[in-house]
């Protein structure tokens, strides 16, 4: 399947992702991801990114599209993608149309994640991440067997530089302001699937019924 995937930081795009790739093999292509594996190997991509991840900022339009247009074009984008994370510009939908459209390709759906504003504060202010491989944690429902450890990797489990409160409050102002507009644009486009949900099955259930899958 080929989707993208809204909703706020700490909606549950990443959780939904993941579980969708195990369903058909698409793979989950996640920008902040790639972005935070470039600046832990200090490249000149990780270099420029930076400062604005690290305030909760949005990175630059055109540093997303020249990683996304290369990414999109990888092979294991055939059996389809999870998009978590992008688009999150009106420019960077519109850039994304225009290499789909280059590319021939269709999405299938664009699935906005709903989920009240007190639920997202709590999970990004409890939320813990592996330096090592990205597992996701929470202190409170989902802690590593061993305190700071992950299960999976051994990495060390962390918070976020971008999750302190300073850093969500600025990552939540710049999501209604710059990303939220795009579930209009969808919509217009007649590809919106609007879920309000807290639970990830909740949300998967959802898109198996639009997709008739
Ligand atoms: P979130 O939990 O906020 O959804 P992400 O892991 O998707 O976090 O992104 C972390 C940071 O990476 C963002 O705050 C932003 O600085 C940068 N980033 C990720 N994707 C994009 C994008 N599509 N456009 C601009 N900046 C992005
Ligand atoms: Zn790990």
């Amino acid at each position: 399947m080929k989707l993208i995937l809204l909703g706020a930081p700490g909606a549950g795009k990443g959780t939904v992702a993941k579980l969708l790739t195990k369903m058909d093999g698409s793979v989950q292509i996640s920008t902040g991801d790639i972005l935070r594996a470039a600046v832990a190997a200090g490249t000149e991509l990780g270099k420029q990114a930076q400062a604005a991840m690290k305030a909760g900022d949005l990175v630059s339009d055109d540093l997303i599209m020249g990683i996304m247009g290369e990414r999109l074009k990888e092979d294991d984008c055939k059996n389809g993608y999870l998009l978590d994370g992008f688009p999150r510009t009106i420019p960077q939908a519109e850039a994304l149309k225009v290499l789909l459209a280059d590319m021939g390709e269709k999405l299938d759906a664009v699935v906005s994640i709903e989920v009240p504003r007190d639920v997202i504060l709590d999970r990004l202010t409890t939320r813990r991440t592996c330096e090592g491989c990205g597992e996701i944690y929470n202190v409170k429902s989902n802690p590593p067997k061993e305190e700071g450890k992950c299960d999976k990797c051994g990495g060390n489990v962390v918070q976020r530089e971008d999750e302190t409160e300073e850093a969500i409050s600025n990552r939540l102002e710049v999501y209604n302001e710059m990303t939220a507009p795009l579930a209009g644009f969808y919509e217009k486009e007649g590809s919106l699937l609007a879920v309000e949900a807290t639970s990830s099955d909740v949300v998967i259930d959802a898109i198996k019924k639009k997709l008739a899958i």
